[in-house]
């Protein structure tokens, strides 16, 4: 890991720099329920640290940021929910979405879980007898029936329905420009995240700045994220300890 935080040490002594990072699977580990999963006691540590040496610090998620700041509550950070469109807490529902959820909700059984977000919702099968027969039976249903301006996204055990316009990319982008960063470190576990990481790479090609994405891989990571990122961490607890690192690295001085 020391190769990766020296890197990343770098990355971010190009200021202003920011930390930006997924959730679920990557700073709390996956759990049967949404609501069970919580931020591991050492992230927690290392956000706050980051938060008051860096320039943002910010957490991109597909939760609302409501459920976001309930489970992390740390002042100083930003907070991105929906994949990105949810900037401010303040998001709308929709009511062709509120529509498409109380009609798939009436199908759906027990072995599926549905949670309206707003803008969009996020169908559950994790706990389902049969994940793959739960899989296919909410994907049936929903063929063809997606609203105008709104994609179909798959994670782990999840299917979301969500705007088209708003995902991680989208968000880093923002933020890039937002606070005028040039130097970005990308976390993430998903295949929402494969979006981030590439907006990364593509900021640092054009001569944007410099820009680090690392996956964190559980065993239900996505090939394509972990080919669409820099470097690889292998469990939730590795990217704890590496944030805690990144903490002290930047927290010491350069010059001798
Ligand atoms: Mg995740």
């Amino acid at each position: 890991m020391n190769a990766l935080i020296g890197r990343a040490v770098a990355v971010l002594r190009n200021r202003p720099a920011g930390l930006i990072s997924d959730f679920d699977g990557t700073l709390s580990e996956i759990a049967p329920t949404p609501e069970a999963a919580d931020l591991r006691p050492e992230c927690r540590a290392a956000l706050e640290a980051l938060s008051t040496t860096l320039e943002l610090v910010a957490l991109v998620s597909g939760r609302t940021v409501a459920d976001l700041k309930a489970k992390v509550g740390l002042p100083g950070i930003v907070y991105i929910g929906l994949h990105g469109a949810d900037w401010d807490g303040g998001s709308a529902a929709d009511p062709a979405i509120t529509r498409l959820a109380e009609w798939l909700g009436d199908r759906l059984g027990p072995a599926a879980r549905l949670e309206l977000k707003g803008p969009g919702f996020a169908v559950h099968y994790r706990g389902s007898p049969d994940p793959a027969e739960a899989r296919r039976r909410i994907l049936d249903l929903l063929s063809g029936r997606i609203p105008p301006g709104h994609v179909l996204t798959e994670g782990k055990q999840v299917v979301e329905v969500r705007p088209a316009k708003a995902n991680k990319g989208e968000a880093v982008r923002r933020l890039i420009a937002g606070f005028k960063l040039r130097g970005v470190v990308y976390l993430g576990d998903d295949l929402t995240d494969a979006d981030a990481f590439r907006a990364v790479a593509q900021w640092r090609a054009r001569g944007g700045g410099a820009g680090l994405a690392v996956a964190v891989a559980g065993p239900e990571t996505p090939l394509e994220v972990i080919a669409a990122a820099d470097e690889v961490l292998v469990s939730v607890e590795d990217a704890c300890q590496f944030l805690n690192r990144l903490a002290l690295g930047l927290s010491r001085r350069t010059d001798p």
